[in-house]
């Protein structure tokens, strides 16, 4: 059977940056627990994306716990999150013992609609605060949410897992918000194998979130311990390998975006198929490519992966929105349409090999297999 083509799948340095960065930390024996690469890591990554203060964790979702729990989110708060997202976005919310109200997407990037968000504000009018999505490396619409958000005197979440290194506007998506979270997981556009940032103008809350990720451990001879602490924080290997991957990012961007317009190019005579859309003045990081049918499509999201999988090729539906799914069954859900578009996005969306170690040869192979299927 020829080579696996992936979704997303690691990819280091050709330059061998990330060996580097980790021999030094094997020579100094700065193994564990942190270091230069952690420290730089954090002020490396708040410079890219112009953040003032940075803190590394072990993986996006504590960081994003991290977040809920520095706006003091507890139980009996609401928490509105967008719908359409990996579940990692919402667990946080209930480790805090909180409450999430999921918000719909809209049209225009798929992300959490403003209209829908501002009808949540009616029907819950002090929620702790808002979660938003950049799905798949493609800004929401950030005007609209952060005028929301702040006529509401709300505090803005933005996870930004998928979508490091994307801009709206000129201005990089993580940075909107009172806080923002990256991940390099396995599959997202840099990774460290695993890992997490948190990124935040406000430095006490950053140094805090730091005390917390450390086992919460007061400044005393013995250990003394007089807040719950967590073992969230990243080693400096793994931040060994975020500081060389650092380096790649914006080779990565272009790449993802080369098979974002390839898809777009090869599809644009094909009626049934339409892309991710996105907005103008935003650069998004293209993580995945996303396509959907149209409804009349005889051709259907499943026969397109099965096909795919026939050649070796992965592909995946788009993300079940949270409202749909049996753990968060219990969890309120607001939209404006009849259908929930984040509902129909699933429903008809699929992505596809978005792999930056993907050849020409190979994405053409992918395109010829969907293309026959019409
Ligand atoms: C990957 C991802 C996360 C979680 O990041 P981890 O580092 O895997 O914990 C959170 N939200 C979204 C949207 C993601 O895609």
């Amino acid at each position: 059977m020829s080579e696996k083509i992936f979704l997303a799948s690691p990819h280091m340095s050709d330059e061998g940056y990330e060996k580097e960065y980790i021999k030094e930390a094997f020579d100094t024996n700065w193994i564990a627990p942190l270091g230069e690469n952690v420290n730089k890591f954090e002020e490396e990554i708040a410079n890219y994306v112009g953040a003032q203060n940075a803190a590394a964790l072990t993986s996006g979702t504590a960081a994003i716990h991290m977040a809920l729990k520095a706006l003091d989110v507890k139980q009996g708060d609401i928490v509105f999150c967008s719908s359409l997202t990996f579940s990692a976005t919402a667990n946080p919310i209930i480790y805090q013992n909180a409450t999430p109200v999921f918000i719909d997407s809209e049209e225009e990037t798929w992300n959490m609609d403003p209209v829908a968000l501002e009808k949540a504000f009616e029907k819950y009018p002090n929620p702790k605060a808002v979660i938003i999505v950049h799905l798949y490396g493609i800004p929401a619409k950030m005007d609209e949410i952060v005028k929301i958000c702040k006529e509401h005197n709300t505090p803005l979440i933005e996870d930004a897992a998928e979508s490091l290194g994307a801009t709206y506007k000129g201005k990089q998506t993580g940075t909107f918000g009172k806080y923002g979270a990256y991940s390099f997981n396995g599959n997202k556009i840099i990774t460290t194998s695993g890992g997490g940032m948190l990124v935040s103008d406000d430095k006490e809350k950053i140094q805090k979130v730091r005390f917390w990720i450390t086992q919460s451990r007061e400044k005393e001879r013995y250990y003394e311990h007089k807040e719950l602490g967590y073992n969230y924080r990243m080693s400096n290997i793994v931040a060994g390998i975020g500081r060389g991957q650092l380096k790649v990012l914006n080779k990565r961007i272009e790449q993802k975006t080369d098979i974002y317009n390839r898809y777009k190019e090869a599809f644009k005579d094909i009626e049934e198929i339409e892309m991710q859309p996105t907005l103008e003045n935003t650069k998004p990081n293209y993580w995945l490519s996303v396509i959907t049918l149209k409804e009349t499509s005889k051709v259907k999201p499943i026969d397109i992966i099965v096909a795919l999988e026939k050649g070796n090729i992965e592909s995946r539906p788009v993300w079940k929105p949270m409202h749909m799914q049996p753990v968060f069954e219990d969890c309120d859900f607001i939209k404006v349409k009849e259908k929930a578009v984040s509902t129909d996005l699933f429903e008809r969306g699929v992505c596809l090999p978005s792999d930056t170690k993907m050849t020409v040869e190979q994405q053409e192979k992918v395109i010829n297999v969907i293309k026959k299927l019409f």
